[in-house]
């Protein structure tokens, strides 16, 4: 049976390019990067000439970027590491943040929402897309404050600017990249302290850079600017299922579709009907998407992102999340609304 891939947001696959170099790189360049002899050598100038081409991509100095291995790990180091100088002062979060954000938040002391007044906040931090949604949010701006910029679903769908924060975090494995690599941004003079010791990334992070996957990341990375192109094209693609979908019934909503959204993302809303059982339905019939739930210690629970937007524990339970790779094309989305379709007809006979 064919298999429909929509569910993006959680990851992608990698790019012909990036399993050419990363396979290339563990056949080849294997070397300690903190080696002195030759081979550590190579391996240190191929790491760092990635490290040149993901900073010129961004627009920022190479020494502002630590390789980590995850978005998660970069914020946990990223937040952790901000907390001995701020984790007493309030710090705003955005309710609907990915747990790799909350997290490592929960040894502060006054954590608050981010539709609390944002005077006083010593400690921003905003997602720039919902993984869940696709919302955009812009950066609130408290005079002062260290600015936290969750970038692991914006970027390589929407242009992610880094002019507003001070410190950013980007994940490979969203962009056709490798798992395995992943990139924190820090602006110079933040109250920041390491708290992964060792040697490498200027003592930022310690351990043994994995650098097949980095100059996996760099590959993806070069392609950012089609890929860039490709997801936009996604939207009149997702806005016609979304019609389609909403077509069928009024208890049915698209979240947020009059928001700014990333181009590829909807999140119905299918009052009526269970987001996990409509998922293995369509897994079933060949189709790999999401549901707005976020699984904890084997129970499902109702997804945060959606309660805290005012939706109930039941309707946060009917989401299906729809997120496309770029490069699908209007058969795929209609045989998927086809399914979908059917599906629902036959949960509700
Ligand atoms: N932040 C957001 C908004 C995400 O969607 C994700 C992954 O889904 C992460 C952080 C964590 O990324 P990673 O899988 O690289 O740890």
């Amino acid at each position: 049976m064919a298999r429909h891939y929509f569910d993006a947001n959680a990851t992608t696959p990698p790019l012909p390019r990036v399993v050419a170099a990363v396979a290339k790189a563990m056949a080849e360049s294997w070397g300690n990067p903190t080696s002195t002899h030759r081979e550590g050598q190579r391996a240190r100038h191929l790491l760092e000439e990635a490290r040149r081409a993901l900073a010129a991509g961004l627009g920022v100095p190479p020494a502002e970027l630590v390789f980590c291995a995850s978005a998660t790990e970069a914020l946990h180091l990223l937040i952790r590491g901000l907390q001995p100088a701020l984790g007493h002062l309030p710090a705003l979060v955005f309710p609907g943040e990915h747990s790799a954000c909350l997290n490592p938040l929960s040894g502060w002391s006054a954590v608050r929402w981010m539709d609390a007044d944002p005077a006083g906040a010593a400690t921003v931090v905003q997602m720039a897309a919902s993984n869940e949604t696709g919302i955009l949010y812009p950066m609130p701006a408290p005079p002062s404050a260290v600015r936290v910029k969750d970038a692991a679903q914006a970027w390589g769908k929407v242009p992610v600017t880094l002019a507003d924060c001070d410190a950013a975090v980007f994940s490979g494995h969203k962009i056709g990249g490798p798992r395995g690599a992943a990139l924190l941004w820090m602006r110079p003079g933040l109250p920041w302290t390491a708290v992964m010791e060792g040697p490498q990334e200027r003592r930022r992070r310690g351990g043994t850079e994995d650098l097949p996957a980095i100059l996996g990341l760099a590959e993806a990375a070069a392609e950012l600017p089609s890929r860039l192109a490709g997801n936009a094209g996604l939207a009149p693609l997702r806005d016609a299922l979304e019609a389609e979908v909403l077509s069928w019934s009024t208890d049915y909503l698209a979240i947020g579709r009059s928001l700014p959204r990333l181009p590829n993302t909807s999140a119905l809303l299918l009052r009526g009907h269970s987001g996990e059982s409509v998922q293995i339905a369509l897994d079933l019939a060949g189709f790999a998407v999401s549901t707005g739930s976020a699984c904890h210690s084997g129970a499902t629970k109702p997804s945060h992102a959606i309660t805290t937007m005012g939706f109930t524990e039941q309707e946060a339970r009917s989401v299906l999340r729809i997120s496309m790779l770029p490069g699908t094309g209007p058969a795929a989305v209609e045989a998927l609304a086809a399914a979908l379709k059917k599906i629902l007809k036959r949960q509700l006979s």
